[in-house]
């Protein structure tokens, strides 16, 4: 039982002596590699194959540094974990590396001398190949948690095949004595040292990026000490103070940059910032002639006490100038807006009032008190519909008014509009770009009253030019463009068109045995009377001269025609205006009528007149106060004498 024991213990102490070799062996790799990889950052910005030899010599020395510190696996019997940093300077520092390293630990190892020398440099040399084959697949890119297992897996697989298969170490029976823990322990080291560089490698890539984020920001970027001294500052800040290096800035305060005034003020701002800890958000500073915007926040250390700040300071010297000059064209635009004598207003593209001037809601008395901001444009509508505001809307269908009018804001467009107190409103309406529409509204009232005024006059001028003066009728200059247009039209329309001239009996005698103004008179009765007679729109009757007129049938045969002139002569009778040197003892009138159609009104329009003139003549020689027709046949020749 104390033999069992004796022996437990024996191997106890064995395998604690073993580990804590090889733990020591494991710390003194992975250190001398940890070194490297820092070292490494100090070498970045230098050459990189100093670098790598560099790399080279520090991972040949661990793998020498492993080979002298050796693990005792069994007496006489000794594993170290030399290969681990042979194959990590292959892949991490390429063929320099690996050639520095592996030469170093070749010459050590044959200094050292003993028993399968030739074999341990061949995997030594294998493993940095292997090193050297994983850098080459990485392909420049940065190598990974994967690359590392695979390098150690394969570190694992060499060192067991050559234990297999080399035939001094397979007679030795190396790989069944100490196979596992020489693979195990180079493959664990191989991982625990890649580990190592991989993070220590990542580490300074975040470094460089946060270095140049702050040292490239387009902000000023500054930390300081307890005391609002300098600890960095960014280039930024070294150009705006005018230094050549962050060293140079460093230790420097506000006092040494600033005027005094300032200076103490920044200085108690910060210190008050520090004693409470609270940050300073987006604070205004006017530095150098330039409009800050700064920003300071407590760095705290692990126990939480504020050792400095961390400055962010925004140079907006040209927001602020822009926002001024925005603000001063802001003033101006609505200062001109609100002194125009037009009204404006601004609707968005969902038709709510943006934007108004009194002008624009002065413009209308009624619905004024509607429009103000934020109102839509049906709701504004509508209140003009419920005032009668507008004239000429039909109010039976004013919902549909205001959906049409209200999808047309939306449309360049100018109307003139009349309100029921009379007054005229040009409304002029454009769209911006953005959907939104203007509107400019002008009191038109003035313009628009001296164009109808001029629309008037231009009207009773036109009348004037084509009535009789004395009866009110057409004249003879209009009726000469009515006949021609009226012979045109019946011709086409193949209508017949019959002409009565007229002319007063006696009416020389008339007007001397009663006075011209009592002839006049009786003038206008004849007209009055003619026009009674002659009742269709179309049908003209004009003063031709003195005492003749003349009526104008349009679409009117004979028998039409004698219709008219018969109603007349009754109409006359009628008026019973006493004549005493007529032999009929009142005014009576000789009426010569001719009718024609087709061809003749196309060819010979006049042919109507004289024939009507010839009729009239008849009708005088025949003994006065009677009717005579001449009807034109086709054959301008043939005229057929109605009696
Ligand atoms: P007859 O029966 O043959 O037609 O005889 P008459 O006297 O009417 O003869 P005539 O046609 O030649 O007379 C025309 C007269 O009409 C001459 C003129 O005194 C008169 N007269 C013409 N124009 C006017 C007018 O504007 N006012 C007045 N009061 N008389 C007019
Ligand atoms: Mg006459
Ligand atoms: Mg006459």
């Amino acid at each position: 039982m104390g033999g069992l024991q004796d022996v437990l213990e024996g191997r106890c102490s064995v395998m604690n002596g073993m580990w804590g070799q090889f733990v020591g062996n494991l710390a003194f790799v992975s250190l001398t590699i940890s070194l490297w990889a820092h070292l490494s950052i100090w070498f970045r910005s230098r050459l990189s194959y100093r670098e790598n030899a560099v790399l080279g010599a520090i991972a040949g020395a661990a793998s020498i540094g492993s080979i002298l510190l050796a693990i005792e696996f069994a007496p006489g019997i000794y594993i170290d974990l030399r290969f681990a940093p042979l194959a990590l300077a292959g892949m991490f520092g390429g063929a320099l590396s690996a050639t520095i390293a592996t030469t170093l630990a070749i010459a050590a190892r044959l200094m050292l001398g003993g028993a399968a020398v030739s074999e341990g440099i061949l995997v030594m040399a294998v493993l940095a190949a292997a090193g050297l084959i994983a850098n080459h697949c990485m392909k420049k890119k940065s190598a990974t948690l994967l690359h590392v297992v695979v390098l150690s897996a394969a570190v694992g697989c060499v060192l067991v095949v050559s234990m297999a298969l080399l035939p001094t170490l397979s007679k030795a029976h190396t790989l069944a004595e100490i196979g596992l823990p020489m693979t195990g322990m180079n493959v664990t080291a191989t991982l625990i040292c890649g580990l190592i560089i991989l993070k220590t490698r990542q580490l300074d890539l975040e470094r460089r990026m946060l270095e140049t984020a702050f040292s490239q920001s387009p902000d000023y970027l500054y930390v300081k000490d307890r005391d609002s001294r300098f600890i960095t500052v960014n280039e930024n800040m070294i150009r705006l103070y005018r230094y050549g290096t962050a060293a140079e800035m460093v230790g420097l305060s506000d006092f040494d940059l600033q005027p005094l005034r300032l200076a103490e003020e920044l200085y108690h701002s910060e210190q008050e910032l520090m004693r409470t800890g609270v940050p300073l958000i987006d604070s205004v500073e006017h530095i150098e002639g330039r409009d800050l915007f700064a920003s300071k926040v407590p760095l705290r250390d692990n126990e939480g006490r504020v050792i400095g700040l961390a400055g962010v300071t925004r140079d907006v010297t040209e927001r602020v100038a822009l926002e001024r000059e925005l603000r001063e064209s802001k003033n101006l635009l609505s200062h001109a807006i609100a002194g125009m004598s037009d009204g404006f207003a601004m609707f968005d593209r969902e038709g709510y009032l943006l934007f108004c001037n009194e002008q624009y809601r002065n413009a209308f008395p009624l619905s004024g008190n509607a429009r103000v901001i934020g109102a839509h444009i049906s709701d504004i509508l509508r209140r003009v519909a419920e005032t009668r505001e507008r004239s000429g809307i039909d109010y039976e269908a004013v919902e549909d008014w205001i959906t049409s009018l209200s999808a047309a804001l939306h449309q360049n467009k100018d109307e003139e509009v009349q309100l029921q107190n009379g007054d005229w409103l040009s409304i002029r309406t454009r769209l911006a770009a953005d959907g939104s529409a203007m509107v400019v509204v002008s009191d038109i009232t003035a313009t628009k009253q001296s164009e109808i005024a001029l629309r008037m006059s231009a009207e009773q001028l036109k009348n004037l030019a084509e009535t009789d003066g004395l009866t009110g009728i057409v004249n003879r200059r209009a009726f000469d463009e009515a006949f021609k247009r009226e012979a045109a039209k019946c011709a086409r329309n193949s209508a017949s068109l019959s002409l009565l001239m007229i002319d007063i009996d006696r009416f020389k005698a008339y007007n001397d045995t009663y006075g011209h103004p009592a002839g006049d008179q009786c003038l206008r009765l004849v007209s009055n009377c003619l026009l009674k007679s002659a009742k269709r729109p179309a049908d003209i009757v004009a003063r031709y001269g003195g005492e003749e007129f003349v009526v104008l049938l349009p679409d009117t045969n004979e028998r039409g025609a004698v219709t008219v002139a018969e109603q007349f002569a009754q109409l006359l009778e009628e008026e019973n205006i006493v004549h005493s040197q007529s032999e009929f003892r009142k005014v009576t009138a000789s009426i010569g009528i001719a009718v024609a159609s087709g061809h003749v009104l196309q060819a010979e329009p006049d042919l109507l007149l004289s024939e009507a003139d010839a009729a009239l003549y008849d009708a005088k020689v025949q003994g006065r106060n009677r009717v005579l027709i001449r009807s034109i046949a086709e054959d301008p020749k043939a005229i057929k004498k109605v009696g």
